[in-house]
């Protein structure tokens, strides 16, 4: 199984860190987590048609991690899908796509009706929503998805990942919790988000202590993601979602490798890590 990174950073824009999403393939599947701003022009450097993605899994409603939705479903239209589009995500994910479908009903009526293509099943999306824990079988991939901790959002889940006797942990956006560090249990590679202290500081009246706060309590701090990974007893720690996207590695290698006991790697676009 090969984990690509395609988006390691946050709401903020960087043009080296793109809006949050992975690509999780076999040789004979390939599933995407998340489509953060970028992730389609990510997913045509690392040579991925968005025609042949087999599911869509989304880890929660931020827009940071589904504001490329329709960008992604009309460029896999563009790159000859014929296939429907499944996706997967929280209570919420119906909603989502049926507006967004909707938004772009006229544009899309007028299109299809020009370009005369031989089909429209890519525009066809099929909506799955999580319970609270569950496990879904794609192809030669198992996927368990699990409820973390991002209140107040109230639907947030982490994923693991099944292929071959490996497993791929994903954390999405949350903050310490204890189903993670259950089901996260021994997994060959956790990816997990961070929000990166010290890095981040208050700016006038727009980020205020306030904000900050109330920013943090919903992420994992640099100064605990090393902790949590070493209760996991994961092989590998790969983070990303950084906040801010620009940061002192080093600072951050050493702040993580001290709790954790190993060096993390430092999670960037287009990574790979084969698992
Ligand atoms: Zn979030
Ligand atoms: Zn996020």
């Amino acid at each position: 199984m090969q984990l690509t990174l395609l988006g390691t950073g946050c709401p903020s824009v960087d043009y080296k860190r793109f809006g949050p999403s992975n690509l999780v393939s076999t040789k004979k599947s390939s599933i995407l987590v998340d489509c953060g701003s970028g992730v389609t022009q990510r997913l045509k450097e690392a040579k991925v048609s968005t025609a042949n993605i087999d599911a869509l899994f989304l880890t929660h409603l931020h827009s940071d991690h589904i504001v490329d939705f329709y960008q992604l479903i009309i460029s896999s239209w563009h790159s000859y899908r014929v296939t429907s589009w499944r996706v997967f995500g929280p209570k919420g994910t119906k909603k989502f796509v049926k507006k967004l479908m909707d938004t772009w009903k006229d544009e899309r009526t007028l299109r299809i009706k020009n370009e005369q293509r031989f089909s429209i099943q890519a525009f066809n999306v099929k909506v799955t929503e999580f319970r609270k824990y569950g496990k879904i079988k794609i192809k030669d991939l198992v996927i368990e998805y699990f409820t973390v901790d991002h209140k107040p959002v109230k639907y947030a889940y982490g994923f693991n990942f099944f292929h071959q006797n490996k497993k791929l942990t994903i954390s999405g956006d949350t903050k310490p919790c204890e189903n993670l560090m259950k089901y996260g249990q021994l997994t060959d590679v956790l990816l997990h988000e961070v929000f990166i202290e010290d890095e981040i500081h208050t700016f006038s009246k727009m980020r205020t202590k306030k904000t900050l706060h109330n920013v943090k309590a919903y992420h994992t701090l640099s100064t605990v993601v090393g902790k949590v990974a070493k209760i996991t007893r994961c092989r590998k720690l790969v983070l990303t979602h950084f906040v801010p996207t620009q940061f002192n590695e080093k600072k951050l290698i050493d702040v993580v490798t001290k709790d954790f006991g190993k060096k993390p790697i430092i999670g960037k676009d287009l990574l790979k890590i084969t698992i």
